[in-house]
């Protein structure tokens, strides 16, 4: 007989808190090793496979990335080194999507024990890159892991949002085992709102694909969320027949059930009055003294469960046996909320014993400790998530800031600001390795009366409009700023100046002949530039503007419309 591992979140929620929590809480940060992502090459994905036999290995790995991905679902163990080992292989192939394939799956398994932080951050990461890619599998599976990260922070819309987005991105390319189990992920966000129909709609949908499939222990975990969520939708006969359906299941594949799968099934037992039953139920656990390679939150709330049964049969001496147990139990493992919940249940053990002053105490000391566990919680959830989330928007957000510093407002080109801290560094480089370097000033003609004659606002449309050509003819090489009103710099490196010439002429003649009656009728503009080059004794960023700027005087000074050079 095989021992099934421990649960995918059954939806056992209480008052939404995650069956997860209490171990991130008490356990220690992670020893796993997680890959950043921002060590990571950007493309080439998989798709720029050239040789054929890169195109067969890559698919070999897919392949291999397919089984492994729903592996940390049955066994988390089992899922990690694999994971490295294929986040390798991809990374020696050049295949950014597959890579991250790989790293989501140590995700899943960081999450899965608890450990939510380094968890979130990655499978944010990876979404962030899969939505900007439009890399369809990587976003599908991020987001089913985005739902089970917020499922276990307490937050159900985001967990429910995230389910949603994991369904709808499944197609028909990608496998009934990966869809059953997205449909799942949503019956649980769905289970945990109290959406009964809409939740039992899913899980018997996931439990149909799974029918098809090799796989038991999605099979039982999907019959086992079935039965809870009867019990909580508080249909006990229902309950009871899907626990009897996975009892069988499970016989007729020669798999033991484990510790969460009997509780559920004598939970249900519980609720229809049949004590003895329930207790036989968990006698496997009960009876167990070496509990050690078992579930531990599993074991928990069944020997909890166990003492409940005991205590309804009158059989209190046995009860408070069983509920010790759990309390040391939960001691040992650090699961706080199982903890408490057996403070309640010694409270109405003190009851059933006609100690009425005990078990008043013991009540109010379990509402003390359940308080001080949801601050607890609330608590360690902000920060994860504060750690998830607020950071990058933070760096996001000085990223943005520090970029807009540097560009202008009304073009979206670099500014004046941008072109003191760049130029100087440029023009060093340039003189060290002897490249040409052009730069050009244009400066708008008599630009003033186009505001006068029109208005400001047309103003500012010649502006964004001249700013445009002038970025579309420095778009291949070199780059533009906007030094201020309505002069502009063009920085041509590695060109000389015959050619930076010819480039602003193309410019000028752009601006020329641009539709600007399309703009406002009887408009019409031109342009005049100062070009020159890099060259001896003329290498500061001072000494070349100026330069430019005397060309661009010529320039006017000789009618407009043209281009001034040192040459001319
Ligand atoms: P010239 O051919 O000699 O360059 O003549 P000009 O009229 O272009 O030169 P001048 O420097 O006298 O005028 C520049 C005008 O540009 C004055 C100012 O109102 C206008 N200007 C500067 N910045 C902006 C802006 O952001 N928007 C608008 N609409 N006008 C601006
Ligand atoms: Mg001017
Ligand atoms: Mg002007």
């Amino acid at each position: 007989m095989t021992e099934l591992p421990p649960p995918e979140a059954r939806t056992k929620c209480h008052s939404y808190r995650s069956a997860m929590t209490t171990s991130r809480v008490t356990h220690a940060v992670p020893q796993l090793r997680v890959i950043s992502t921002a060590a990571v090459d950007d493309p080439p994905t998989s798709g720029l496979a050239t040789t054929a036999g890169t195109k067969a290995r890559l698919d070999q790995l897919a392949a291999e990335l397919d089984l492994l991905e729903m592996v940390p679902f049955s066994n988390t163990e089992a899922a990690f080194a694999p994971a490295l080992a294929l986040e390798r292989r991809a990374r020696a192939l050049g295949a950014g999507d597959l890579q991250r394939r790989a790293q989501l799956v140590q995700a899943d398994v960081l999450d899965r024990k608890g450990k939510h932080t380094a968890a979130g951050q990655l499978i944010k990461e990876i979404n962030d890159w899969a939505e900007e890619r439009g890399q369809k599998h990587l976003l599908a599976r991020s987001h089913r892991l985005l739902a089970m990260f917020f499922d276990s922070m307490g937050d159900m819309p985001s967990a429910w949002t995230h389910a949603v987005r994991a369904v709808e991105l499944v197609d028909d390319t990608m496998s009934d085992r990966l869809r059953a189990d997205h449909l799942f992920g949503l019956g649980i966000a769905l289970v945990r709102t109290g959406a009964w129909d809409a939740a039992r709609e899913r899980y018997r949908t996931a439990l149909q694909l799974a029918e098809g499939l090799d796989d038991v222990h999605l099979r039982l975990k999907l019959l086992n969320n079935l039965a809870w969520l009867e019990r909580e939708a508080g249909d006990a006969h229902r309950s009871m027949e899907i626990a009897r359906r996975m009892e069988s299941f499970a016989a007729n594949h020669h798999v033991e059930l484990d510790a969460a799968c009997l509780d559920t099934i004598a939970h249900a037992q519980l609720m229809l009055g049949k004590y003895v039953e329930a207790e036989r139920t968990l006698r496997p656990i009960i009876e167990d003294t070496d509990l050690t390679s078992r579930d531990s939150e599993g074991v928990a709330e069944a020997l909890r469960t166990a003492a409940s049964a005991q205590r309804l049969q009158g059989h209190t001496g046995s009860a408070q046996a069983t509920l010790d147990r759990c309390a040391r139990f939960c001691e040992e493992r650090g699961i706080g909320l199982i903890r408490v919940e057996a403070l309640q249940e010694q409270a109405q053990l003190y009851a059933e014993q006609g100690d009425y002053e005990r078990a008043y105490q013991q009540y109010i000391d379990f509402h003390d400790a359940d308080a001080a566990l949801r601050a607890a919680e609330r608590e360690a959830n902000a920060r994860t998530l504060q750690a998830v989330f607020e950071t990058t928007e933070a760096r996001r957000e000085g990223e943005r800031f520090r970029e807009l510093a540097l560009r202008d407002a009304l073009t979206g080109l670099r500014n004046r600001r941008f072109v003191e801290n760049d130029l100087n560094a440029r023009l060093v480089r340039a003189v060290e390795e002897n490249d040409s370097f052009s730069v050009a000033l244009v400066d708008l003609d008599h630009f003033k009366l186009v505001n006068d004659s029109y208005s400001h606002a047309t103003g500012d449309q010649v502006l964004c409009r001249v700013a445009d050509i002038l970025a579309a003819a420095t778009a291949e090489s070199g780059w533009t700023a906007r030094m201020g009103g309505e002069e502009f710099l063009l920085v041509f490196p590695g060109d000389a100046i015959d050619e930076a010439v010819a480039r602003c002429d193309e410019v000028r003649q752009a601006v020329e002949s641009f539709p600007w009656a399309s703009i406002s009728p009887g408009l019409t503009l031109t342009v005049s530039i100062g070009v020159t080059e890099l060259q001896a004794g003329r290498t500061s960023q001072s000494a070349l503007l100026g330069q430019a700027d005397r060309n661009l005087y010529a320039a006017k000074y000789s009618g407009r419309n043209r281009v001034a050079s040192d040459l001319a």
